[in-house]
Order: C-alpha cells, then sequence, then structure tokens
C-alpha cells in the first residue's frame, strides 16, 4: 500500500490549494466552483492553454512524471484529485505518498483496466456484460460460439467516449476486429440488449456518509454521450437497484468524493453495471443547473473534509452535449429561455470532441 494515512477533518480551507490532474472541462467546472467557494486550484496538465487553465488559479504544464513538478505540485496542494482515471499508477502512488490523493489510488487501478473493472463488479455480486480476456484473436471466438450473438471487443485502458471499440457482428470480422484494435491486450464483452441505459452520480466523504442524485437516464451515439435526462423515467425498483450497487462500490473501497456507475437496463429488467468513473461524470452536469449543490461543488466538499451538502434537485434538466460543430449552433442555444449553455473555451472544434453543453430546465419533476 503506497497511500499516506487517510486524514480526517477539513484539509483544504478557503484560500489555500486543492490540487486538480487533467485540465479538461471537467477541471475546468471543478476549478469554477472550486473558485466560488474562495478555494484556490492548481492544475497539473499535459498540455498548455487547457480549458481549465483559463479558470485556475495555477496551471502546472510539464511531463506526469516530472518529479520536480509533481513535488511542487504536492507541496503546493494538501488534496488533490483528479478528472480521469488514465493517471499511471506510479505518479498516483507518488503523489499519494505526499498529499491526499482523493480518491484514492485503489479505484483507479480498478478502473484503469476493464477486465479488472469488471472482475472487481462480479466479485462484488454486481452483474456484468459475461467477458473474456482477449490475449490473442481465437479468444474472440470462444466467446461469439458461446453466446451466438453480437460481442463488443474493447481494449483493455485508455478507452474513453468509445474509443478502442469494435462491435463484432459476424465471427468472420473477428481477427480484422483484433488488427483494428492493434493487438493490444483487450477484452471481449457480450452485447447486452438494452433497453435503457442509466447512471447514479453519488458521493461519499472520509466518514462514510453516503448520498446519490437522481438517477440520469443516458443516451449514447456510437459509444459518445449525447444526453441526459434526470429525473430517469425508469421504475424505482431498477433506480433502487443500481443505487444498491453504487454504494456497496464505494463502501469496498473507503471512497471519497463523487463517482459514477452506468448501467444497462434488459428487457426482463435486469440491471448491468457497465462501466465505474471514479470522478464528476458527463451524465451529471445536469447537477450544475438542476441541483441546489452540483456535483462538482460536492466532490470539492467531499475531498477537503467539509460537510456534504443536499444532493436534491429542483428541476427536471435534460442536458445535451454540443459535440464537434454542434457548437457552431451556440446562438440559437443562448436565444432559449429555459436552457443554460456551458461552453468550454476549446478553440479548435474536432470531430467527435466534447465542446460544450446545454441543460433544459422546467419545473416540471
Ligand atoms: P465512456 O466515455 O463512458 O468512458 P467508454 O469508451 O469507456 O465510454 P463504454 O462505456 O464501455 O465505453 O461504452 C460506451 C457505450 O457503448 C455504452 O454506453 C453503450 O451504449 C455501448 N456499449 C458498451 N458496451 C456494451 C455492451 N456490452 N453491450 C451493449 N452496449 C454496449
Ligand atoms: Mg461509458
Amino acid at each position: 500500500m503506497t497511500q499516506a494515512t487517510v486524514k480526517k477533518g477539513i484539509l483544504v480551507k478557503p484560500n489555500e490549494f486543492l490540487g486538480i490532474i487533467g485540465g479538461g472541462q471537467l477541471g475546468r467546472m471543478l476549478a469554477m466552483e472550486a473558485k466560488r467557494l474562495g478555494i484556490k486550484t492548481a492544475i497539473f496538465s499535459e498540455t498548455a492553454d487547457c480549458p481549465a487553465s483559463a479558470i485556475a488559479d495555477k496551471t502546472i504544464i510539464g511531463s506526469y512524471q516530472d518529479a520536480t513538478l509533481l513535488d511542487e505540485f504536492s507541496r503546493l496542494c494538501s488534496v488533490i484529485t483528479y478528472e480521469f482515471e488514465n493517471i499511471p499508477l506510479s505518479v498516483a502512488d507518488y503523489l499519494g505518498m505526499r498529499s491526499q490523493l482523493r480518491p484514492g489510488r485503489d479505484i483507479l487501478s480498478v478502473t484503469q483496466d476493464r477486465l479488472a473493472e469488471k472482475t472487481f463488479l462480479n466479485a462484488l455480486s454486481i452483474p456484468t456484460a459475461d467477458f473474456g480476456a482477449v490475449a490473442y484473436e481465437g479468444d474472440i471466438k470462444l466467446l461469439i460460439d458461446k453466446h451466438k450473438k453480437s460481442v463488443l471487443l474493447k481494449t483493455r485502458t485508455q478507452g474513453y467516449d468509445g474509443k478502442g471499440q469494435v462491435i463484432i457482428d459476424n465471427p468472420k470480422m473477428a481477427t480484422m476486429a483484433y488488427y483494428d484494435i492493434k493487438e493490444v491486450p483487450a477484452i471481449i464483452e457480450e452485447k447486452i440488449d438494452f433497453k435503457s441505459e442509466f447512471s447514479i452520480i453519488a458521493v461519499r466523504n472520509v466518514d462514510g456518509d453516503f448520498l446519490s442524485y437522481s438517477p440520469t437516464d443516458n443516451i449514447h451515439k456510437n459509444g459518445i454521450l449525447i444526453k441526459s435526462t434526470a429525473p430517469s423515467q425508469l421504475s424505482a425498483n431498477i433506480l433502487k437497484q443500481g443505487e444498491a450497487y453504487t454504494q456497496k462500490i464505494a463502501n469496498s473501497l473507503g471512497y471519497i468524493g463523487v463517482l459514477a456507475v452506468e448501467f444497462f437496463v434488459s428487457d426482463n429488467d435486469k440491471v448491468f453495471a457497465n462501466e465505474i468513473a471514479p470522478r464528476v461524470h458527463n451524465s451529471g452536469h445536469w447537477t450544475l443547473d438542476g441541483c441546489y449543490i452540483s456535483q462538482f461543488e460536492q466532490h470539492i466538499r467531499a475531498i477537503c473534509g467539509w460537510k456534504l451538502g443536499t444532493t436534491q434537485h429542483h428541476s427536471k434538466s435534460i442536458m445535451t452535449n454540443l459535440i464537434g460543430h454542434d457548437i457552431d449552433n451556440w446562438e440559437t442555444y443562448s436565444a432559449k429561455a429555459n436552457t443554460k449553455i456551458h461552453l468550454y473555451g476549446k478553440t479548435e472544434t474536432r470531430e467527435g470532441r466534447k465542446m460544450g453543453h446545454v441543460t433544459e430546465l422546467s419545473s416540471k419533476i
């Protein structure tokens, strides 16, 4: 175990620094909420001019492997968090010995590798799609033969927004699919014929208090989240199951901070966990506008040792991502009276890149 002892109580006060690894839109929205609370933020990013650097009080640009920069970062910040889960574990360990890394490295090691993640979920008796490790192309055919239906081939590490995934509808495609993902270690999953997808955004603090937001119905296209609606339209039983699974995950690791768990619901109402995100999540962006306390503020409260806030919502919210050139319509969105618009300040528009989001609010709950 390479983590400093977990400290209790308030660790970051107003005017003190909170560290955030990663400078994308999640880091930016965390920095904005921290600023409102009077907390300063230091962003550690490998890319200059990132969306979070426009807001942060300090930006450290450089390699995550640069010990001098990591020392500077941890001297400034007694608590360090991250906006993405693909931080090298050696870096997490280095920072975790010097500052409080929250959430801790255990959840990182689970969520960085889809094989470890699904194995961990099943060990907690949380159902997932049937899966298997792929070390060579023959492993793919085994699962296809077992299920006699479409399967998904996914790289074990570094995947996001549907990247590093291929659907295999026909066993003859297995070899090509394996080359498509560049023969890296992979996992193969049965394709779940889900009737819907939802996620639970929840928070746990160092004392073990656990709260979750109203569950969110999600729609993905080509592996990218396009729309989230809260409250969810699914039945209370299904949603309770998702909440119970999320709490079990958080408790099992002594989790501190906000986490998101993505679920599939099958035709016969069985709930399968798809993925855990050990951080604030795109399907929780609506909480900025539809709730009294957003997921970003909540995460900061939890990791800095402040009391948690309410997870209650006051409005029905429909969040739509502005992906790639969707952002060209910003003026149309900005003209809608009941719509909050969030643009991330990215100067280069690329296909599939999340450029902003809008949240349409209504009082009907
Ligand atoms: P994220 O951006 O959420 O991290 P990701 O690239 O890690 O995405 P997943 O969450 O595993 O990928 O998959 C993205 C989407 O692809 C899912 O939300 C779902 O719509 C579809 N999908 C993934 N796995 C399966 C599966 N086993 N069965 C059916 N659909 C799936
Ligand atoms: Mg996902």
